[in-house]
């Protein structure tokens, strides 16, 4: 295969549009179709603004911009396609649309064309399984906006061979994407291991233990995730993101881990789909501020960032004289208290400049304004929530770890190519593999045995693969 190849794009809505870009950015001939006729050119005059603001804006010149767009050519007719070294696939997400196009391409191309589908959850073994050489059909999951995303998935279904992989790898780094292999399962890495990002987020708002502002500033500040789940999910779009969540829970056979969110369903139920409908959880344009219980001492100077080798997580108990400041591992304060014969507040893993607490209901408030006020002398902004066992960010980042380990354990991708796909497919401060090393293995075990105590639910059961490593951490004792 020459290295300029003729690239062709099957579908020029949102994702066409970007990978078509992408790919003309590269120097290939790039082919666009879409069965609405007019797709194609709308396409195009939609790279032509982008890269005339890019032009504006100083980052290339005109010649540049006329150079990627002279790459680009609407066609009318899926045979004008066969000439393509490499078909990207970006059609509607709907199976039959995509295997009646596979069925069809492979009448009309050779058999060394790569057929690829930018598929976000459709089985590219389903898409494969009907076509002379299912040998080159591979996934090629760009993200949105695929222009600015640097993360690939490099999808194999059961038929994909190595080789194919490996040149679809070797085409996406030099397009200066990062790729990453991994096999046809539902959500692939990004849209499997993220889902607790998300239900944790859900769970906490629908049990009302903080209001949505809080929820996010703790995910957010705290656990320094680029953004809080409810927000993200609000620009997204909740259908978006609800039908994702659907999707994953429905092909695990209705695993409860992945259990969608009734008040979820309220939202797109009543149209309220995030920023593009004006309000979601939020309204907007509008402020969320987050709502912070407790401002006292937080000036910008005695703001840092703190990394997690710096954080409070490495004193999990404070006496602050009768008082017990423990980190939490899945107990509620009330349970410690009651056991300890002591007041005990407990507080969340906080890894930014804003940690959260909860006090125990028999605690004299005097106990809690204590601890509040031990935070603050750190200089972190306290968030105070109801009483909630692993609170927001622990059970949330446990449970990304458990789901990393599971993807792990069942051959989904490597350990490597999971963390870079968190890290830069939704921008996670790091990839969860390495975040559960780092916190120790048997303190995640710990916390995810606790919630399922505590709930008594499926949904928190540690995966084996994190039992394994807890045990060869040292001194687990099941
Ligand atoms: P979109 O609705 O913006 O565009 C889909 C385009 O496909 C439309 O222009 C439609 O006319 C065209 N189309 C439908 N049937 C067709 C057919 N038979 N032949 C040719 N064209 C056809 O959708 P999108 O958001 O660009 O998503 C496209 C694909 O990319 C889906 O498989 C989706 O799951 C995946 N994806 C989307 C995102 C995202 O954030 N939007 C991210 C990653 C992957």
């Amino acid at each position: 295969m020459s290295e300029l190849f003729t690239v062709a794009v099957i579908g020029s809505g949102t994702m066409g549009a970007g990978i078509a870009e992408v790919a003309a950015s590269n120097g290939h001939q790039v082919l666009l179709y879409d069965i609405a006729g007019d797709a194609p050119a709308r396409a195009i005059e939609g790279i032509r603004q982008r890269l005339a603001s890019r032009v504006a804006r100083g980052k290339i010149d005109a010649q540049r911009s006329e150079t990627i767009l002279a790459c680009l050519r609407p066609v009318t007719e899926l045979h004008d396609l066969a000439r393509a070294g490499l078909v990207i696939e970006a059609a509607s997400e709907r199976l039959e649309i995509k295997t009646a196009l596979f069925k069809q391409l492979a009448e009309i191309c050779p058999a060394e064309t790569l057929l690829t589908s930018n598929t976000s959850s459709i089985s590219i073994t389903a898409i494969a399984a009907d076509i002379p050489h299912p040998e080159r059909v591979a996934g090629l999951h760009f993200f949105n906006p695929a222009p600015v995303m640097t993360l690939v998935e490099v999808v194999s279904g059961l038929a994909t061979s190595a080789q194919v992989v490996d040149t679809l790898c070797a085409i996406a780094s030099r397009w200066g994407k990062q790729p990453v292999r991994c096999q046809s399962t539902p959500g692939f890495i990004v849209n499997r291991v993220a889902r607790p990002f998300y239900a944790e987020a859900w769970r906490a708002l629908e049990e009302q233990i903080a209001p949505a502002e809080t929820i996010d500033a703790a995910l957010r500040d705290a656990g320094r995730f680029p953004m809080g789940p409810l927000e993200l999910t609000d620009l997204i779009g909740q259908d978006v993101n609800f039908a994702v969540t659907c999707s994953v829970f429905n092909a695990f056979w209705q695993e409860r881990r992945f259990l969608p969110s009734l008040f979820q369903q309220e939202l797109v139920l009543a149209g309220r789909l995030g920023k593009k409908s004006g309000h979601g959880v939020y309204r907007w344009p509008g402020e969320h501020q987050p709502d912070w219980l407790a401002e006292k001492g937080t000036g910008a100077q005695a703001r840092q960032v703190i990394t997690a080798r710096d954080s409070v997580t490495k004193n999990p108990l404070t006496e602050l004289d009768e008082l017990l400041l423990i980190e939490t591992d899945g107990e509620t304060a009330q349970s410690l208290s009651a056991r300890r014969q002591r007041p005990v507040v407990v507080f969340d893993l906080s890894e930014g400049d804003t940690v959260v607490l909860a006090a125990a209901a028999s605690n004299q408030q005097a106990d809690t304004d204590k601890a509040v006020r031990y935070f603050q002398q750190q200089g972190k902004r306290v968030l105070q929530i109801a009483d909630y066992p692993g609170l927001l960010v622990w059970r949330t980042v446990a449970m990304l770890v458990n789901e990393a380990l599971d993807a792990l354990q069942k051959g989904v991708a490597s350990a490597a190519d999971i963390d870079t796909a968190m890290r830069l497919g939704v921008n996670y401060p790091r990839g969860p593999l390495r975040w559960g090393e780092m916190l120790g293995w048997q303190r995640v075990l710990r916390v995810l045995e606790n919630l399922q105590r505590y709930y008594g639910e499926e949904r928190y059961r540690p995966c084996s693969l994190l039992r394994q490593r807890a045990l060869t951490e040292g001194c687990y004792e099941s």
